[in-house]
């Protein structure tokens, strides 16, 4: 079932989401959920306070950036094959010199900005099954997971522009919180649902 998906201005956005245990309702099909409502909107990831929960799980899939010529055949591969949820997770290192990539967000739509974020991490999480693992990710990978990891500590990327930047999007943000906007995809906007 595909899930609205919460934008920007919404409260559920801003909260430091809360851990899980195997005993969280209907699990599986929540995550069956996020990822058809992920496939659903085009995103490479999805976390749970998108759809309005404010739980430590997000899902990446990065196959669309596969084809994307401005990678290596190798790194292509990688990037085709990368699908995995993340269930409590804790970013234990960051490391490297910062770099920019032009993020967009499903929260956000409309919106791109080059965010900077450090190339490498090393992630303990839990599977769907709560496995522990303890792994390391750089480049196209790592960025995503940062992009997501953001998401279940209350941050956005629009919050890691320069001040500059965030006056000049003021407007256009706020569009998007009152609805004012077109996706392609369902969402849910604070504005409306504080009406009813
Ligand atoms: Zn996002």
């Amino acid at each position: 079932m595909i899930l609205p998906i919460v934008a920007y201005g919404d409260p559920v956005l801003k909260k430091k989401a809360v851990e899980i245990d195997a005993s969280y309702p209907n699990l599986k099909e929540l995550i069956a959920n996020m990822y058809e409502t992920m496939y659903g909107a085009y995103g490479v990831g999805l976390a749970a306070p998108q759809i309005g929960l404010a739980i430590r799980m997000f899902l990446v899939d990065t196959s669309p950036f596969a084809e994307d010529e401005s990678f290596s055949k190798e790194e292509q591969e990688e990037l085709k094959n990368f699908k995995k949820t993340f269930i409590n997770p804790v970013i234990l290192e960051e490391e490297g010199d910062e770099w920019a990539f032009n993020e967009g967000c499903l929260s956000i739509p409309d919106i791109r900005e080059d965010v900077f974020r450090q190339p490498k991490i090393k992630i303990q999480y839990q599977d769907e099954d709560f496995n522990t693992y303890t792994e390391e990710y750089d480049g196209l990978i790592a960025r995503v997971i940062q992009h997501e990891y953001d998401h279940i500590e209350g941050i956005l990327f629009t919050d890691k522009l320069s001040s500059f930047k965030k006056r000049l999007l003021k407007g256009k943000l706020q569009n998007i919180s009152k609805g004012k906007i077109r996706a392609d995809y369902k969402m849910r906007f604070p504005a409306m649902s504080r009406k009813r």
